[in-house]
């Protein structure tokens, strides 16, 4: 078997969230947003999918990257082609990134999986059929009635636990919002929160991501007292000693990095210096399925727990082959956005939760995308 071609076909589609200036999503109302899908073609016909961001993955990437090493070689042979593909970036990072790899990796994993006939995670091998799941809330924005004040959080906490949350995630306000960051309101946002959902929701706070060690060390401490599960990037994270500092600090768990390139050496590096109490990856952070499939074991390894960093498909087949890991991150949540929905590039949502707050893996073959292909198809964008 021999990968034959690599596809990448980019498409608009409906939305109602975009990134602000600082990267952040916010609800924005109704807009065209572009994707692209890329697909691997072995020399039998056989295909494997995946979504990517269209930027990342236009002409000139797979064509002066992709396919000058993939062409050719066994698709099955994921690890070989991963490394040389990671190798590549250490003078191309900018122009091969890290959601590129991601992408057609999976795609790698996507096309074994439909030739096995099974999900992705029943091929790595599963720990659990569903996961649970915390809400994820966007950053705190301006908008009335949206995710603009405390009260805003609480009102919107209420209804995660209505459908179904054991758990939620704040993200609160940061530039470009002209009094952002403000741990104080951090800390009014976190406590009506907990005041809504009362004692056995499990919260956990993202915040801003560049507080000093005064305004983090004390913003930890407020959030202790209010019973939170995590506290999670509230610094830069190329400041490992930082966090150092700050986990010897604080009793509340610190979870990282999720930012910071290196993948597997950079946890192995935290996890030994004591700068996290619970490490992460996601798949778009370290490059794919696979290496954060490292980072699981080498925290495995040292008795800890490795979290999940955003949802999608990858990241749910994660959660279910993992021991040493709780949640699966859902969202961007936002009270005007409907997140159940199912995009129209999809025949059916592709982390589908009960009423219970479980999101059930899928069971069709491959990676867990039902693609909707007629409807890529019918509308193409230019990348
Ligand atoms: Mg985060």
């Amino acid at each position: 078997m021999k990968i034959a071609d690599i596809r990448v076909r980019a498409f608009w589609y409906p939305s109602q969230e975009k990134r602000d200036s600082h990267g952040h999503t916010h609800f924005v109302g109704e807009h065209r947003a572009t994707q692209a899908l890329v697909t691997i073609v072995c020399d039998d016909g056989s295909e494997g999918h995946c979504f990517g961001p269209a930027q990342s993955l236009r002409p000139y990437v797979i064509d002066s990257f992709f396919k000058p090493h993939l062409l050719g070689q066994d698709p099955y042979h994921r690890e070989r082609l991963w490394l040389t593909l990671a190798d590549m970036q250490r003078v191309s990072v900018g122009q091969l990134t890290d959601k590129a790899l991601a992408a057609v990796e999976m795609a790698l994993w996507d096309w074994a999986a439909r030739k096995a006939n099974i999900p992705v995670y029943k091929m790595i091998g599963a720990f659990r059929d569903k996961v649970p799941a915390y809400g994820s809330t966007m950053c705190g924005d301006q908008i009335s009635g949206g995710l603009s004040t405390p009260e805003d959080y609480a009102r919107f906490a209420e209804k995660l636990v209505q459908r179904g949350y054991k758990a939620i995630k704040l993200h609160t306000w940061n530039p470009p919002i002209s009094w952002a960051p403000d741990p104080k309101m951090d800390v009014k946002a976190c406590a009506a929160v907990r005041e809504a959902v009362g004692p056995d929701i499990a919260l956990l706070l993202d915040p801003y991501s560049a507080y000093s060690r005064v305004e983090a060390l004390w913003l930890g401490k407020e959030i202790e007292k209010l019973g939170f599960a995590w506290y999670e990037e509230p610094m830069r994270e190329a400041s490992k000693s930082s966090f150092e500092w700050l986990a010897r600090n604080l009793d509340i768990p610190i979870v990282g990095p999720e930012t910071m390139e290196g993948r597997y050496q950079t946890r192995a590096e935290w996890i030994v210096s004591g700068a996290c109490d619970i490490t992460r990856t996601g798949v778009t952070d370290v490059g794919g399925i696979g290496p954060s499939l490292k980072i699981i074991h080498l925290a495995e390894s040292f008795g800890m727990d490795c979290e999940i960093h955003r949802e999608g498909p990858g990241n749910l087949a994660l959660c279910a082959v993992q021991s040493n890991g709780r949640w699966y991150e859902r969202g961007l949540l936002h009270p005007f956005i409907d997140y159940d929905r199912t995009p129209p590039y999809l025949n059916q949502h592709c982390d589908q939760m009960d009423a219970e707050g479980f999101v059930h893996l899928p069971q069709i073959p491959g990676l867990g995308y039902d693609i909707n292909f007629d409807y890529i198809n019918a509308h193409p964008v230019e990348i």
